[in-house]
């Protein structure tokens, strides 16, 4: 069932064998692999109902220190970050990259401070495998070898240290439709919308409710068994630091809020390949639907070069560009259309424009015939135009960033409309990003020369790298990290607070690591992980019926 949590009387007091605060993609897979059983489940989440995207507003974060700007909000809804998919696959459909962490992620690695994972890569596979089925991706997996054939061949660069491997997308209609029906017709679900969860209170190590606020209407109580927090990568921290607040429970610990870690993604450099054929035959490295399946390869660096050179882990993309000259036309033209040429700047001569304008005319007739997709960006499709003339690749690289205790969210003076404290943030380079930055980029353009692909020249940045989101990825991660010492993690191998009986988190911040893959085929497998832990302990945690 779904309701709203204003048409509660002020004062409702709920009561639920596992309580779920949060309906994004961690929160719904619990309720999810929840329903069905003899559980009464309870999913709390701020925002209505899934819907279009509204465009991200302004940070939640109230402050931000350091030299990386903080995250974006998500506006809230069901389906949470879902609703906000925008990787354009074609027939006009939206998508999500998934793709699952490499084993070395998870590994301890003695150049990378506060690395690894209290489970074994081989665990979280066995959860992948349900994670694919769950988020109906293909069989098909994610080495380069199901991937490759005559058509789509691998480019030459594993004598040089680099390999390739592939993305799959997958739609946020699981979330924001699907799985919202699922709950909407079951039993033993309840999913309460436009309910803030802000004070959890109980005994010190022990939750016995939470208070839900809903507009101006008022409280609601939910009283439940366990609880799972799944709120996203900066609620969950808030959440827990708002514990200190209260009397009662004290879930927070040391580590809660620290190690906060994003992605960052940088413009590298480009790419002017020796021959002009190579942006029909790298077809493996174009958002491409094959076997009903929408697929991307990544140039990724192997094992060895990560350890002799002592870096982060990084997957870059390779993103056609037209050649010099119509890219500044396509500068010209927005900015005509836009009416925002800087005073000063040369007018575009009329055959310019008009080179420009046959380039968007071909390009939009072919992705709109051959692919059923919009221009003007050529992100995805390329490699099927066949008569547009690219020039050059940008190159595009998705980077691990290293876990730093100092970075961190925290709870700072200004208050939201419900009178809760709102983050704050320090986040800051860590001269290991930095390094891997500068040393991925140039053992690229080394693996492009000496495999005579062509010319790459990196961009030029001397403090701080050309981020192509400036606000991060909207990965957040880390901020309740799984780990066996309390001193440097806030939840242990299965999820559980370390400080308390009955709490569990989903989602990101339990990340202790990032590797560089997008999260969400992650944040799915732990989330399908922690509702088997939470079936069995749950189921008897209710033979005792809780109070009032
Ligand atoms: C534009 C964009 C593109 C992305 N692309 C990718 C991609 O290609 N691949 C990928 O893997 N990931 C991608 N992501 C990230 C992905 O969306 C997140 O990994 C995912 O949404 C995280 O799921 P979550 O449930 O942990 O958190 P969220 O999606 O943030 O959901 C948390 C939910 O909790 C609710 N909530 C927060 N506080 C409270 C409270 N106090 N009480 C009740 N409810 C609360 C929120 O309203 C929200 O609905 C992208 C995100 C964005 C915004």
């Amino acid at each position: 069932m779904i309701r709203r949590c204003d048409d509660l009387p002020d004062g409702t007091v709920l009561n639920a064998d596992v309580c779920v605060i949060g309906g994004g993609p961690a929160g719904l897979t619990v309720a999810a692999e929840l329903a069905g059983t003899s559980l009464r489940v309870i999913l709390i989440e701020a925002g209505g109902e899934p819907g279009r995207p509204l465009g991200l507003t302004e940070s939640s974060v109230a402050d931000s220190q350091g030299d990386l700007a903080p995250p974006l909000q998500i506006p809230p809804r069901l389906g949470g970050g879902a609703n906000e998919w925008i990787v354009r696959l074609p027939k006009m459909q939206r998508g999500v990259r998934m793709l699952p962490l490499a084993p070395f992620d998870l590994e301890t690695r003695s150049w990378v401070p506060n690395s690894g994972w209290p489970i074994t890569w081989s665990e979280l596979d066995r959860y992948y495998q349900r994670a694919n089925e769950f988020l109906g991706l293909s069989s098909l997996g994610y080495t380069l070898e199901e991937w490759e054939d005559t058509q789509h061949p691998r480019l030459p660069l594993e004598a040089h240290g680099f390999t390739t491997t592939m993305e799959h997308f997958a739609s946020p209609s699981v979330f924001t439709k699907s799985i919202r029906q699922t709950l909407a017709d079951c039993a033993n679900v309840d999913v309460y919308l436009d309910g803030a969860v802000g004070a959890i209170d109980g005994a010190a190590d022990q939750a016995t409710h939470v208070m839900v606020d809903h507009g101006t209407a008022g409280r609601v109580q939910v009283k439940a068994n366990q609880f799972v927090l799944a709120a996203g990568g900066i609620n969950n921290a808030r959440l827990l630091l708002s514990a200190r607040d209260h009397a009662g429970f004290a879930g927070s610990q040391v580590a809660t809020g620290r190690y906060y870690v994003d992605h960052q993604r940088i413009g590298v450099g480009s790419l002017t390949p020796s021959d002009p054929g190579i942006f029909r035959t790298a077809g493996l490295y174009d958002l491409t639907t094959r076997a009903s399946t929408s697929v991307m390869g990544k140039l990724t660096p192997t094992e060895a070069l990560l350890t002799t050179h002592r870096i982060l882990h990084s997957g870059s993309m390779l993103l056609p560009k037209p050649p010099a000259k119509i890219e500044q036309g396509l500068t010209d033209v927005r900015s005509l259309v836009s009416r925002s040429r800087q005073p000063g700047t040369p007018r575009p001569s009329i055959a310019s424009l008009a080179k420009t304008a046959l380039y968007i005319a071909r390009t939009g007739t072919q992705m709109a015939a051959q692919q059923r997709r919009l221009p003007p960006r050529i992100d995805a499709g390329w490699s099927g135009l066949t008569k547009t003339s690219f020039g050059r690749f940008s190159v595009e690289t998705q980077i691990e960033l290293a876990p730093d205790r100092n970075n961190r969210v925290h709870l700072g003076n200004a208050r939201d409309q419900f009178g809760r404290r709102r983050p704050e943030m320090f986040w800051r380079w860590h001269e290991l990003d930095l390094h891997t930055v500068k040393t991925n980029t140039a053992l690229l353009a080394t693996a492009f020369q000496k495999s005579q692909l062509g010319r790459f020249e990196p961009e030029a940045w001397d403090a701080r790298p050309l981020l192509t989101t400036p606000n991060g990825a909207f990965h957040p991660s880390g901020t309740t990290r799984m780990g066996d010492n309390a001193s440097t993690s806030v939840t242990d191998c299965n999820a559980k607070l370390h400080s308390a009986s009955n709490v569990y988190v989903a989602g990101s911040s339990l990340f202790p690591t990032v590797g560089y893959a997008n999260p969400t085929l992650t944040i799915v497998a732990l989330a399908i992980r922690l509702a088997d832990h939470l079936r069995p302990s749950a189921i008897a945690v209710a033979a005792t019926p809780v109070s009032g």
